[in-house]
């Protein structure tokens, strides 16, 4: 008995050793090819850029659309090597992030001025409603940049008419000791197509995307969103209804005065 359970240690170990080469070659062959496909693509968006600005003005209607097309599928391809690098750190655990105390409202309000043209091409009002007194949280500020901006923009992008709101007050949590800690509650609010009752559990899923909606989107800027907050000790969740719109909300500890977590 001693005997066998020794041996199927020893398989167990070595299939774990395999496991583990093989999820390594995996990731340096995705850094590999990440990086060969971003190389021609910035040397594409830099030639497009150049011929827009000079042959801007004896170019036709149509191969001006051309133009904006190739830019756009370009711009398309680094995002997805962008998300897919992200995905691959922090699903590895190779991301390190540098938890520090952020200023939510200032944080808020750069993403929203970061985002107000596109919400002004949209014709969309984009707000931010931030309680006074907001304690700072406990987080990597260029992460929950990336998280904010992901929220944002989607709400911008799934919102026909209306507007998207961004809002951050203070509240209670508990662990697991049931002792009250301070935390920090962030909305993103839209008054867009909503996620249909389906598709709503599956929202945080790598490469899930609604059918029903048209825009191009790699389906991981969720998933990347959701590791990101959870590696930072909060969480994040979404109530949405079809036809009304989405609500997603973060919740990050606050760091008290001393610098440390509430
Ligand atoms: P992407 O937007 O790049 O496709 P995400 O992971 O950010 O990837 O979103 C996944 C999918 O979730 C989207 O394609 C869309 O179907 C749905 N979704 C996300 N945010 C919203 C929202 N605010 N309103 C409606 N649907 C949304």
């Amino acid at each position: 008995m001693q005997e066998q359970i020794e041996r199927l240690r020893h398989h167990l170990s070595q299939a774990l050793d395999v496991i583990q080469e093989a999820d390594r070659e995996r990731s340096e062959l995705l850094s590999a090819v990440a990086h060969e496909i971003r190389t021609p693509t910035a040397s594409i968006l830099g030639y497009v850029e150049m011929l827009r600005e000079e042959t801007d003005n004896n170019l036709e209607e149509h191969q001006r659309e051309y133009l904006e097309i190739i830019h756009k599928s370009g711009e398309h391809i680094t995002q997805l090597l962008d998300d897919l690098q992200d995905l691959e750190e922090v699903s590895s655990g190779n991301l390190s992030l540098e938890l520090d105390s952020v200023d939510v409202e200032a944080l808020i309000e750069d993403v929203s001025d970061e985002l107000y043209p596109i919400a002004q091409n949209y014709e969309l009002t984009l707000r931010t409603e931030i309680a006074d007194p907001l304690p700072p949280v406990r987080a990597d500020e260029n992460r929950l940049r990336q998280v904010l901006l992901n929220l944002v923009s989607n709400g911008l992008k799934f919102t026909e008419e209306g507007a998207v709101t961004v809002e951050a007050a203070p509240v209670g949590r508990s662990d697991e000791t049931d002792t009250n800690l301070s935390a920090v509650r962030i909305r993103v609010i839209d008054s867009g197509i909503g996620i249909h009752p389906d598709f709503l559990p599956r929202v945080f899923e790598r490469f899930s995307r609604e059918k029903r909606t048209e825009h191009s989107g790699s389906g991981l800027g969720l998933t990347i969103s959701k590791e990101l907050v959870e590696r930072m000790e909060g969480t994040i969740d979404v109530e949405s209804t079809v036809g009304e719109g989405s609500t997603f909300t973060i919740v990050l500890p606050a760091e008290s005065e001393n610098g440390e977590n509430d």
